[in-house]
């Protein structure tokens, strides 16, 4: 059930010249995430935090008392979400909220207090604490805020709060194609554009004439050269003014702002206020194909076979590279090969292709990918995950009660972070999903809508040790004799 009574949270910035300004956007931000989630804000909480820091002994909500920093406003909160007198909280961040473990604590006291849990949303997403792994990110977080980086860890959400505010891109002294000056507002026009130039990449435009249409598929969609080109035909403007050109099409389509996520430094740090202008998932493949043009130099991606091919001479993996007569796959003195052993790619592709759809035609080599996309290794990752997470619950506890000093904490920390993103990536790993879509339909058309990538994973849970590459046969002349490719067990 949606919130009707909900209290949202701001909090006066330290930074004493954006004071004003602060809360009036923090306000701003989030009423309109409060729209968009379709909650009621009863009451807005304005906490002055210029006393921060300094402790003294309050009540809690569950009637004992603690040492706390002065909140009277947080606290405020904290009592009337305990009574049910509000049924939800809207923050700005989390570090607006609780910069104290102690304050995150009390907060996650409260909100677990009733069934289901009490909702908390944040501007920024930081701020969750909807289930056990929300809780144990949030924990951490405040210890690392709270410490030795808390500084830091203040002048970067600053900078994520001043990108978005002021709708400046990387440093760039421009507003974002697509948004208005201020960051927040979608420019229509310039929306309807970007998601063109996302259709002509992904190669599903409708506006292309029967001509343009024919030299198009779906797997290598327009170039944004013939996109830019086209742009300023039809006279269309840029976000600056200057004409079009490849890289800059790529560059307005590529911003995460599109996708209604921000992002600092390149990587995306979360959901943003705005709206999107294309859906998140649609932008990762238009990014995704984009990535894969521009990698014309590195072939692991087109190659898919990278990984699967081994010189009979040395036994070195063939690399797939460019040579005299176009793309190949050849034991590269480079990488340490013997230079002895290459093979014209499209050949061997088209033989190892050949034998995969034999393969997936057989109901026993189903069978055995069925259970290769179902294993028990996911089973296990997500209990390692858990118990590896719980872990880090423990550790934030021990170092906000001082049980642990910062260069100790910060050391089991990594090692056991190091483990948690194992864990996820084998539960987020390309195989199983690449397997579970292809079984899920027609096995053999499904083959030949993958993507290089998807079709190497594909072949790896079929033949994990892959091929062995005999050396070339005069006796074939030029063609390709399927002879020199010997699977290994
Ligand atoms: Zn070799």
């Amino acid at each position: 059930m949606l919130p009707t009574r909900a209290v949202l949270l701001v909090r006066i910035s330290d930074d004493k010249a954006q004071d004003a300004k602060g809360v009036a956007r923090q306000e701003e931000d989030g009423r309109h995430l409060a729209d968009r989630l379709g909650w009621t804000i009863a009451e807005v909480v304005i906490e002055n935090d210029t006393s921060a820091y300094k402790r003294r002994t309050i009540k809690l909500p569950d009637g004992s008392t603690g040492l706390r920093t002065v909140r009277p406003g947080f606290r405020s909160v904290l009592d009337k979400l305990a009574s049910g007198e509000r049924d939800g909280l809207l923050a700005y961040d989390l570090d607006r909220t609780a910069r104290d473990p102690r304050d995150l604590e009390d907060l996650i006291d409260v909100v677990e207090s009733r069934r289901p849990r009490i909702p908390v949303e944040s501007v920024s997403g930081s701020l969750r604490l909807a289930n056990d792994a929300d809780i144990t990110m949030a924990r951490v977080m405040v210890a690392i805020a709270n410490k030795s980086s808390r500084d830091t860890a203040r002048r970067v959400a600053r900078k994520h709060e001043e990108l978005a505010k002021e709708g400046k891109w990387n440093g760039g002294g421009f507003r974002g194609y697509g948004f208005s000056t201020d960051g927040h507002q979608v420019v229509p026009a310039e929306a309807a554009i970007l998601v063109e130039i996302g259709s002509r990449i992904l190669g599903e435009w409708d506006g292309w004439t029967p001509e343009q249409r024919a030299k198009i598929t779906e797997e290598t969609g327009e170039s944004l050269h013939s996109i830019a080109e086209d742009l300023e035909r039809r006279g269309v403007a840029s976000a600056t003014g200057a004409p079009w050109s490849a890289r800059s099409v790529g560059s307005v389509i590529g911003k995460s702002s599109v996708a209604g996520l921000r992002s600092y430094k390149g990587e995306v740090v979360g959901k943003a206020v705005w709206d999107p202008i294309i859906p998140e998932d649609r932008w990762r493949r238009i990014c995704e194909r984009l990535a894969m043009r521009a990698g014309t130099t590195d072939l692991t991606l087109q190659r898919w076979l990278n990984g699967s091919l081994h010189c009979s001479r040395c036994e070195h993996p063939l690399e797939g590279a460019f040579g005299n007569g176009g793309p190949r796959y050849w034991c590269a003195p480079k990488g340490g090969g013997c230079g002895k052993i290459a093979v014209k790619a499209s050949f061997i592709e088209d033989e190892v292709e050949r034998q995969v759809l034999e393969l997936l035609g057989t109901p026993r080599v189903l069978e055995q990918l069925r259970h290769a996309a179902d294993t028990e290794v996911t089973g296990d990752a997500r209990k390692e995950l858990a118990e590896d997470e719980e872990q880090l619950k423990q550790l934030a506890k021990m170092w906000a009660s001082k049980e642990l000093g910062f260069a100790e904490y910060r050391e089991a920390r990594s090692i056991i972070e190091a483990r948690v993103k194992e864990s996820r990536a084998l539960l987020v790993s390309r195989a199983p999903r690449v397997l579970r879509s292809l079984l899920a339909g027609d096995v053999q058309s499904g083959w030949i809508g993958l993507t290089p990538a998807d079709k190497r994973e594909v072949l790896l849970a079929l033949l994990p040790s892959g091929y062995r590459v005999l050396p070339h046969d005069r006796s074939h002349g030029n063609k390709f004799n399927p002879a020199r490719l010997v699977p290994l067990d």
